[in-house]
């Protein structure tokens, strides 16, 4: 118990950190440097409110100076990194592997956050990320090297076609060159094996999403159904996830039936 508890905290910690990178980036804020300020007031602020999860209740989702709104997102990172800290704990409980899908979640936490606060799948995250997993296939035996490189060739090109197709036939633009990075950093730390279950199922959520959002705003009712600009990083990441904790065995399972 001691060690999930341990482990909570440091997923807790780790999501901390990853706050920093989301707002700091966009910023153009160095990550590393200085201490975290209140974004409204810019008042420094100190480690008792900086707690993960407790500040932000404790101090009623208000900064203390200038009673400027904290947002929720502060509160959802830091327990996704908890969360997600104790899910690979319980699933590689001490193994190798936890060095490979620990900073390959991190990885895609911050990569949600960013994209649904500001659409955007930074290269400063996701070419080093490639680099990273083709480097841990080489180092550790989760995968082959031939089946990272496979992975990544093959989820960034299916994903490099169909943005470049659709917008020949639309004109619009669909996929983000940064959705193309995102899908090549997943085939590299999941492989080649995983990139139809990732495309399929990231599609699915994405399409179940959309659709509930345009229902939800009535957007058919004025000037018929309009496409949602909803940010698909986070499906690609929910996706990776689900396939990582055994959803490509559940699938199988599912439509196979052995
Ligand atoms: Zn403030």
């Amino acid at each position: 118990m001691a060690i999930q508890v341990t482990v909570f905290l440091a997923g807790l910690a780790l999501g901390s950190f990853l706050n920093v990178v989301i707002t700091r980036l966009p910023l153009g804020e160095r990550v590393w440097a200085g201490r975290s300020r209140c974004p409204r007031c810019l008042a420094p602020i100190p480690w008792y409110d900086n707690l993960p999860l407790v500040s932000f209740f404790l101090l009623g989702r208000r900064c203390r100076s200038c009673r400027a709104r904290i947002s929720w997102r502060y509160p959802a990172v830091e327990l996704a990194g908890g969360l997600l800290a104790l899910a690979l704990w319980a699933r590689f409980p001490g193994g190798y592997p936890l060095l490979v899908y620990g900073p390959f979640a991190a990885g895609l936490i911050a990569l949600t956050g960013l994209d649904l606060e500001h659409r955007w799948l930074p290269d400063v995250i996701t070419l080093p990320g490639i680099a990273l997993g083709l480097v841990f296939s080489l180092v550790f035996p989760h995968l082959t090297f031939l089946e990272a490189l496979a992975g990544t060739l093959a989820g960034g090109g299916i994903f490099f076609i169909l943005g470049w197709s659709y917008e020949k036939i639309t004109g619009k633009m669909g996929m983000g060159g940064g959705d193309v990075k995102l899908m090549a950093l997943i085939g590299a730390f999941l492989g080649i094996k995983s990139v139809p279950f990732v495309i399929l199922i990231s599609a699915a959520l994405g399409s179940l999403v959309g659709l509930a959002a345009v229902l939800i705003q009535g957007a058919w009712r004025r000037g018929g159904w309009r496409t949602a600009a909803i940010p698909y990083g986070p499906f690609l990441a929910g996706a990776a996830l689900l396939y990582l904790f055994g959803g490509g065995e559940f699938l199988r399972l599912l439509l196979l039936g052995d």
